[in-house]
């Protein structure tokens, strides 16, 4: 069955957009060591799901068992309404209407360009096969590169082959899995514009495997953040940002400051100041985040910290000071405030400083 993707103007609650992908419960143990443990996700028809975590947290296995590659011990697998995984049940990888994509681009280095590209038509007749090849040469950037073989292209044309090959069969749902990590910055960069724009144009849902913050937060609808097997938390990119639902996401994807804080009457105190903020933890004790965006480090002879690093990104500096306690703070500012290493500063927050407690850790 084919899902519609429903067009971006379309006005109905998020929540009663169509399902192309559902998991529930999905657990899977390698040896004993849980790679997945316990998740359950949605995949919006046309949406882009950013998936999220450090090295190791189960990224990998959850798309080989989303494109039947790997049977999990429990839970189920829907694509497009139809049970694929679990109940009984494993639809072979060939018959899910699923595309993969990878870091190390896989091709085929004793075919061409366009062999590669055709190698999933192979059902189509010959004249039609390399129409089709034509238009995915072209959707990809890469019209004359068509006899071309995988060793004579550069790591980004080779992924844009990878990718053409991918879309050739028409996938439900493309799954990459970390497609940009072998590229430097700038391919990277372009790259990851084009692949969207491809994505969003021909209507693909499709999933994103990343380890890098920024790149999920720029590229997806709605991200989801992995840790040791389990999702933590899935939400638009703004809300994974501004309302982290655990101190993992917090410290992973937006790189927050964290200080010990001790609630007295309405205020949690920490060494740099009280603040008032309503909290869900029932304790009197927990870790305070703070943005590094968050921070206003005003020059003063009796300051209580000094400026220890300093790096400069550009639109801004990045610096690095201690608390009295010994506690490391990053803070960002502006480019127009320059101050020089060992400057004495006093710490405070902006109005609009989005704090959050944690348990402590
Ligand atoms: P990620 O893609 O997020 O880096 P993976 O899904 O590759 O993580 O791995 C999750 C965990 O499962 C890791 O601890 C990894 O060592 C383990 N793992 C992955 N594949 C296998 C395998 N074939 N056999 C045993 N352990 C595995
Ligand atoms: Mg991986």
């Amino acid at each position: 069955m084919k899902i519609p993707v429903p067009s971006p103007q379309t006005s109905v609650p998020y929540t009663q957009l169509p399902i192309i992908l559902k998991l529930q419960n999905v657990t899977l143990a390698y040896k004993n060591a849980l790679a997945v443990d316990g998740v359950s996700l949605g995949l919006v028809a046309g949406d882009v799901l950013g998936l999220l975590g450090p090295s190791g947290c189960g990224k990998t296995t959850l798309l080989r068992i989303i494109a039947g590659f790997e049977l999990p011990q429990t839970g189920t697998v829907e694509i497009a309404g139809e049970l694929v995984t679990g109940n009984g049940c494993l639809i072979p990888p060939e018959q899910r209407h699923v595309g993969m994509l990878f870091q190390d681009y896989a091709l085929f280095p004793h075919l061409t360009v366009a062999e590669n590209i055709g190698f999933g038509l192979r059902r189509m007749q010959k004249s039609e096969r390399r129409q089709r090849v034509a238009e995915l040469l072209s959707l990809v950037r890469l019209p004359t590169l068509e006899n071309r073989y995988p060793h004579e292209l550069s790591g980004g044309q080779q992924q844009r082959v990878a990718l053409a090959r991918a879309l050739a069969p028409q996938p439900q749902i493309l799954l990459l899995d970390e497609p940009l990590s072998n590229l430097d910055l700038q391919v990277r960069l372009k790259l990851r514009e084009e692949v969207l724009a491809i994505l969003k144009q021909q209507g693909i849902s499709a999933i994103f495997v990343t380890h890098d913050q920024q790149e999920a937060l720029a590229i997806a609808d709605q991200v989801a953040v992995m840790h040791n097997g389990k999702l933590e938390q899935i939400g638009t990119p703004e809300t994974i940002y501004t309302q982290p639902a655990s101190r993992f996401v917090a410290e992973f994807v937006t790189q927050a400051n964290f200080l010990p804080a001790q609630l007295q009457r309405n205020y949690w105190v920490t060494e740099i100041g009280c603040f008032a903020l309503k909290t869900e933890i029932s304790q009197h004790k927990g870790d305070l985040m703070i943005r590094e965006e968050d921070i206003i480090l005003q020059p003063a002879s009796d300051g209580a910290m000094k400026i220890a690093t300093r790096f400069f990104l550009g639109h801004e500096y990045r610096y690095s000071l201690y608390t009295p306690s010994g506690k490391k703070l990053y803070a960002i500012t502006p480019a127009s405030i320059a101050l020089p290493i060992g400057t004495q500063v006093n710490v405070s927050l902006k109005e609009t400083a989005n704090l959050k407690v944690f348990e402590s850790q």
